[in-house]
């Protein structure tokens, strides 16, 4: 199979789809693989290392969408390389389609087979292609949020870990899946006083195996967020009910009385946000200060650490994109139930329920 990888044409997104080392993988199983030339150039993925992988340089993302049968990406496709995906082609992303009526309509048109990472499934039923992602946010947000605490950023000017005399920050993180497990490891590892809040019971066991008492759980309650959050130096807001909005756990009444220079780091502002004074920011400009707090809740993470991010990514993506090189798409997405949960939009139709249900196509 010939696999195309074009260089992501999103505002601010340096990902790319595959990184050189599985673009040396698919070739060793066979296969060919063009890359855009500088399409991983930002995050230290040079030309070189693609063509010593095996794969071609091509200039033109139109070269690349005109000949390679599977497209490899990280974002979903722009309205331009809609139009260029071809019947018959497949394409492998992030797709996000239930709230992009335009995309939908241009990939349906488009009559290509397009799988999403995020609707990808595993036996548990979890979500593998979108774990990653949580991992990446869920460590970032205490490094961004130690980072913001400092005086010169409108922090409080707390040291999240103590030092030896002076009492560590208090860490609040309401959710404890797999963005606020990840918060907590380093919030953890910086020092800090955790506590993890969450509403299943069964998690909030699992994290006191993993962490062997080190932080703090308790069941997510009004009374136990508000008087965690009027005591924390930072609050990380990792909550999701699948399928939902985030609900609005931070309240401003609650945000207007915490201690002024506090960081709030609303990992969930994808979802909506969990904070009621969230709204969504960008890297260049991450926060924005109400009542005093200091909030930060840029939508897009993990973009930030793009290299990072994409290998990460790709150790995830990888394994199905090798079964749908070597097997042809049909017989991969029969085999794997989990791979077929990813299929959104082929030939013509959409083919994830939830999309089509919330955007009126025929299913
Ligand atoms: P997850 O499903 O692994 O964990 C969510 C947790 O929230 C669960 O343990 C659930 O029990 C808990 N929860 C639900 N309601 C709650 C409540 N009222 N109080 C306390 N806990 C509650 O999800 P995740 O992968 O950790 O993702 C968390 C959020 O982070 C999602 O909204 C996701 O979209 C978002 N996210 C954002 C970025 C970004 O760049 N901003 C990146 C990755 C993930």
């Amino acid at each position: 199979m010939l696999i195309g990888v074009p260089k992501e044409i999103k505002n601010h997104e340096y990902r790319i789809g595959l990184t050189p080392s599985s673009v040396r993988e698919l070739i060793g199983q066979g296969h060919e693989v063009i890359v855009q030339k500088d399409g991983g150039a930002s995050i230290g993925f040079t030309d070189e290392m693609y063509v010593n992988a095996g794969a071609k340089i091509i200039d033109t993302p139109e070269e690349i969408f005109a000949t390679a049968d599977m497209i490899v990406k990280v974002k979903e496709p722009q309205p331009h390389e809609c139009e260029m995906l071809r019947p018959g082609q497949l394409l492998y992303t992030y797709l996000h389609l239930a709230p992009d009526p335009k995309q939908t309509e241009l990939l349906v048109k488009s009559g290509a087979t397009c799988i999403a990472y995020e609707t990808v499934t595993d036996r548990f039923g979890a979500l593998p292609l979108l774990a990653p992602m949580s991992e990446v946010a869920g460590r970032m947000s205490v490094q961004c949020g130690a980072h913001h605490l400092e005086k010169a950023q409108g922090g409080l000017g707390v040291l999240l870990g103590g030092v030896p005399g002076v009492a560590p920050a208090k860490v609040l993180i309401i959710g404890g899946g797999v963005v606020g497990t990840n918060a907590a490891k380093m919030a953890l590892g910086m020092g800090a006083d955790v506590t993890i809040l969450d509403r299943s019971l069964p998690r909030l066991r699992q994290l006191d195996d993993i962490f062997g008492g080190a932080v703090r759980t308790e069941y997510s309650t009004d009374d136990a967020i508000e008087s965690h959050a009027l005591e924390a130096d930072l609050v990380v807001g990792a909550v999701l009910i699948p399928g939902a909005a985030a609900p609005k756990l931070l309240t401003r009444d609650i945000i207007s009385r915490m201690k002024k220079g506090a960081v709030v780091v609303d990992v969930a502002i994808d979802q909506g946000g969990c904070f009621e004074t969230s709204k969504a920011t960008t890297h260049q400009e991450p926060t924005y200060v109400v009542d005093g707090v200091v909030h930060y809740c840029v939508a897009n993470m993990p973009g930030g650490v793009a290299r990072t991010s994409t290998m990460a990514l790709n150790n995830a993506t990888l394994p199905f994109a090798v079964a749908l090189a070597n097997k042809g798409a049909k017989q991969a997405l029969l085999d794997d139930a989990n791979l077929l949960e990813g299929l959104n939009v082929h030939a013509g139709m959409v083919t994830y329920k939830a999309v089509a249900d919330v955007l009126g196509y025929e299913y």
